[in-house]
């Protein structure tokens, strides 16, 4: 492979601004290099990165990559609102959300569920380790109930899965993925970057120092062991898409607005390929996952190629609003009373 992308920069110039101060082995930091590999594969110009997140280990991590870019750490549950302004602002950015589960799946859920229902054009990651790391360890509502976290705790609350109440709610971009699955995760990355509306990944991502005990449901060895993939998943760029051949039986393409391949194939023996353009399919597998609590399926759960992004739903010129001078953007006296006129 070639050390250059397709803008002619090489993976150095994805790195973030400062180095992690996260602690070592954190799934954290696993998911940070394959932000970095997604973003350099798919030939994101840096400077169009807009990197946002809430409060938590998890929302310290933008400034672990593309440090080009603009970032905004918000307040605790916040980074929708502030991502959905930086997109209406300026659409044509690459609006990358960073949260975790205590931040997104508790005091942001609110936050959460509108964004998704607006369809902000935006990746959404939740790095979900199902415990509060930068408050030692408290269980968040994630954690499945009876998880056992480090000093013995059992969970005795029912968890909140984010998958489900994002398809329930609309979302057009469904996955969920493991952070030590780098091939997994930065192909569902790039097909996130390409997805028109808000596209969510919720990514278990163990915490090694409140939440890694062998049981632990959110841990890596238990992930190791009852990971199961939905299907083998590769992104296939638009200037790509043209080359390649469909993958005869036992594989699903699903065909992207612009032109780019979202190509799952079936894993080992089972010969069907889940279908993620099913939602009723969508909704199946999510409950199969939340009965059967000895694995953890992941990969794409659903995907509707046709979804429509908010900035799209409300027809924003092609010229984005921050670059718009006064004359543009302020409305004639004419059209003025005219709305005014409306309100009487
Ligand atoms: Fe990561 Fe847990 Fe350490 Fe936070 S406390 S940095 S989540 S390992």
């Amino acid at each position: 492979m070639s050390d250059t992308n397709t803008i002619g920069l090489t993976k150095a110039d994805y790195a973030g601004d400062s180095k992690s101060t996260l602690c070592l082995g954190c799934g954290h930091d696993q998911i940070t290099r394959e932000i970095i590999q997604a973003v350099f594969l798919a030939g994101v110009d840096p400077y169009n990165v807009v990197k946002t997140s809430g409060i938590g280990c998890s929302s310290k991590t933008p400034a672990y990559f593309v440090g080009n870019g603009y970032g905004i750490n918000s307040v605790h549950g916040r980074m929708p609102s502030i991502a959905t302004g930086a997109n209406m602002a300026n659409k044509n950015l690459v609006t990358i959300g960073v949260s975790g589960d205590g931040d997104t799946a508790s005091i942001g859920i609110g936050q959460f569920m509108h964004a998704v229902r607006r369809n902000t054009n935006m990746v959404y990651i939740v790095e979900n380790n199902g415990v509060y790391g930068l408050t030692k360890g408290q269980f968040s509502a994630t954690s499945e109930k009876g998880s056992r976290k480090k000093g013995g705790d059992t969970n005795d609350y029912s968890d909140i899965d984010l998958c489900k109440l994002a398809v329930e709610l609309g979302c057009g971009f469904v996955a969920r993925s493991f952070s030590g699955d780098q091939k997994q995760m930065t192909s569902l990355i790039r097909a996130a970057i390409n997805h028109k509306g808000l596209a969510f990944i919720d990514c278990i991502s163990p915490c090694v120092t409140f939440n890694n005990l062998p049981d632990s449901t959110k841990g890596f060895d238990w992930l190791r062991e009852h990971n199961v993939k939905l299907h083998e998943l590769g992104f296939v760029p638009e200037y790509d898409a043209e080359k390649v051949e469909q993958l005869p039986g036992g594989s699903v393409t699903v065909d992207m607005p612009d032109g780019s391949l979202i190509r799952l194939s079936a894993l080992s023996d089972d010969p069907t390929v889940y279908d993620p353009t099913d939602i009723a399919a969508a909704r199946k597998q999510l409950e199969k996952d939340r009965v059967d609590q000895a694995h953890v399926y992941t990969g794409l759960i659903y995907v509707d190629p046709a979804s429509q992004a908010l900035d799209d739903t409300m027809r924003l010129p092609d010229v984005p609003l921050c670059q718009l001078g006064e004359a543009e953007l302020r409305p004639s006296r004419e059209q003025f009373d005219g709305l005014l006129a409306g309100f009487r």
